[in-house]
C-alpha cells in the first residue's frame, strides 16, 4: 500500500463542511497516510489546529495567506505563536507574496512575510511559502532574511526553471499540485522531468483547489493525490511506490511527521538491498577510488528514500540472504554508492549465487577495477555479469581529473578506456554513462564512447537514478 503525504490542503474550508469525515476516510483508503492542513488566516489557523487535534492523520500549519496580510497585526502574531506550541503544528504557512491578485498592498505583504520568516526561526518550524508573480521580491526577501538558515517549501510550484534553480540553491523543498496533470501543463511537466531532483520533491493537492485533469472545475480532495503521484512516476521513469517512499521521506525530513522510509528501512537502518522500479540494488561498499564533485555520497546518506550509509560492509552471505529470490526482479544491480569492484571477491561470490538462481546482473562501476587489483579483472566477471555500466563523465584525462578526482591520478582516464574495451570483448552488454553537468561536453562524450570505444552511450541526468 502506498503511503502518501498530502503536504498542503485546506480541509478547514467551508467546501468540506458537508462531508469532511468522508473526505478524510477516502484519503486514507487511497493511501494518503498523513495530511497537513495549511492555514491561510487567523480563523483558519485555529480551525487547522482543531482538525489536527481531532484527527490522527492530520497535522496543521499556522499562518496568514498574503491575500490577508493586512490582518496580520501584533495580536494575530501572538495568537499564532501560541497556536504553534501545539505538538501537531508542523509549519508556518501559508505565507509569502501574491502579486497576481494583490488583495493586500505589496509593501504590507512584504513586511508580513518578513515577520513570518522571523516566526519560523523562533519556533524552529519550516515555512510553507506561497508565491504568485512575485519571484524577484520573494527571492530577495528570502536572501535577506535567511542569513541564518530557515527551511521550507515553495508550494504549487509554477513552470519556471529559473525560480526552481534559485529555490533549490537555497536548500528549499518544492511541491507540485495536481495541475501537473492538466492537458496544457506541458512546460511544467517538462521542467519536472528534466530539472526537478526527487530528493526535494513534495506532494500536495491544495484541495479544494486544482482538481486533476478529468475533474477540473470540481472540488479537489486529498484522495486525488494518487493522480499526481502517477503523473510524477511517469515523468521520472520510476514507480508510484518509489515516488511515495521518497516523498514520504522528504516530508519526514522537513516536517518531522511519519515513520515513512521504505520497506527495508522503516527504522533508518542502512539498506544492503533496495528495490527501485523492478530492479533490486545491492549496496556492498561506500568506499570509492574517485571523489566526484557531483557524488551523491557527499550530499546525503539517502538515495530514493533509502539510507545507503553502511555502518559495516555486508558479507557476501548477508547480501545473498538479503536478496532472497532474485526472480522477483528484472535485474539485480551492484549500485554506485561506492565502488563495488573494491570488493571484487564479494561481487563474484554474490553474482555466482544469484546467477545460479537465474538472475540478470548489472554492475555499475567507475572502471577502476584493473587499477585497484593491479591486474585485468574483467575475465573474472565473464559469465556472471550480464551488463556493465561504466561512468566516464569526461573526454579527456584533464576533465576527468577535475571532475572525478581519482585516487590513481592522471593515468586513470586511459586505464578506464582500456577497461571498457575489455568489457566490450568479454561481457554481453556494456554501456558508458556521463553525468550531464557544466563543463562536460555530452556530444563529445557520445562521440568518444560510440566512435572510439564502440559501446553504448547513456547520458545521465544529475540526481536521477540509473
Ligand atoms: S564514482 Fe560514483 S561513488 Fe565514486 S565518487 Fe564518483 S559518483 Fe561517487
Ligand atoms: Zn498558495
Ligand atoms: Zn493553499
Amino acid at each position: 500500500m502506498t503511503r502518501l503525504v498530502d503536504t498542503h490542503c485546506h480541509l478547514d474550508f467551508a467546501d468540506f463542511d458537508i462531508d469532511r469525515e468522508d473526505v478524510i476516510k477516502r484519503a486514507s483508503e487511497a493511501g494518503v497516510k498523513y495530511i497537513i492542513n495549511v492555514a491561510s488566516s487567523i480563523e483558519g489557523s485555529r480551525k487547522s489546529v482543531g482538525l489536527a487535534d481531532k484527527y490522527d492523520p492530520i497535522y496543521a500549519s499556522v499562518g496568514i495567506h498574503p491575500h490577508d496580510a493586512k490582518e496580520a497585526n501584533d495580536s494575530a502574531f501572538s495568537e499564532l505563536k501560541e497556536l504553534a506550541k501545539n505538538k501537531k503544528v508542523v509549519a508556518i504557512g501559508e505565507v509569502g507574496l501574491d502579486y497576481y491578485r494583490n488583495l493586500s498592498p505589496r509593501d504590507t505583504q512584504q513586511e508580513t512575510f518578513r515577520k513570518f520568516i522571523a516566526l519560523a526561526k523562533e519556533t524552529r518550524l519550516p515555512l510553507i511559502i506561497h508565491c504568485r508573480e512575485a519571484k524577484e521580491d520573494l527571492l530577495r526577501i528570502l536572501k535577506e532574511e535567511t542569513a541564518s538558515p530557515v527551511n521550507g517549501v515553495v508550494h504549487c510550484f509554477p513552470s519556471d526553471k529559473e525560480l526552481l534553480k534559485a529555490v533549490l540553491d537555497m536548500g528549499l523543498y518544492v511541491s507540485f499540485t495536481c495541475n501537473i496533470t492538466f492537458k496544457n501543463a506541458l512546460g511544467l511537466r517538462q521542467m519536472v522531468k528534466d530539472y526537478m531532483p526527487i530528493d526535494k520533491l513534495l506532494l500536495e493537492t491544495d484541495a479544494p483547489f486544482l482538481a486533476p485533469e478529468g475533474f477540473r472545475g470540481k472540488r479537489n480532495e486529498p484522495s486525488y493525490l494518487t493522480y499526481l503521484t502517477e503523473e510524477l512516476a511517469r515523468l521520472k521513469g520510476i514507480t508510484v511506490e518509489d515516488i511515495a517512499r521518497v516523498t514520504s521521506w522528504n516530508s519526514k525530513k522537513l516536517f518531522a511527521i511519519g515513520e515513512a522510509v521504505g520497506p527495508d528501512d522503516t527504522s533508518g537502518n542502512s539498506a544492503i538491498v533496495y528495490p527501485i522500479r523492478k530492479s533490486l540494488y545491492i549496496n556492498i561498499t561506500n568506499r570509492c577510488t574517485d571523489d566526484c564533485v557531483f557524488c551523491v555520497r557527499n550530499a546525503t546518506d539517502y538515495v530514493m528514500g533509502y539510507n545507503l550509509r553502511l555502518e559495516e560492509e555486508p558479507t557476501a552471505k548477508e547480501v545473498i540472504d538479503a536478496v532472497g529470490d532474485p526472480s522477483r526482479y528484472d535485474e539485480i544491480v551492484f549500485c554506485g554508492y561506492g565502488e563495488p569492484t573494491l570488493r571484487l571477491d564479494c561481487v563474484i561470490e554474490v553474482a555466482k549465487a544469484l546467477k545460479a538462481k537465474g538472475a540478470k546482473i548489472r554492475l555499475t562501476t567507475n572502471g577502476h577495477g584493473n587499477l585497484i587489483h593491479k591486474r585485468p579483472i574483467v575475465g573474472d566477471l565473464a559469465g556472471l555479469i550480464d551488463r556493465v555500466s561504466v561512468s566516464l563523465n569526461a573526454t579527456s584525462s584533464e576533465t576527468y581529473n577535475r571532475i572525478c578526482r581519482p585516487s590513481f591520478g592522471p593515468r586513470t582516464f586511459d586505464e578506464i578506456k582500456k577497461f571498457i574495451i575489455e568489457c566490450r570483448e568479454k561481457l554481453p552488454e556494456v554501456e558508458v554513462t556521463c553525468v550531464e553537468m557544466e563543463g562536460v561536453d555530452i556530444k563529445e562524450c557520445e562521440r568518444l564512447v560510440t566512435g572510439e570505444l564502440k559501446v553504448k552511450f547513456r547520458p545521465r541526468r544529475y540526481n536521477v537514478v540509473g
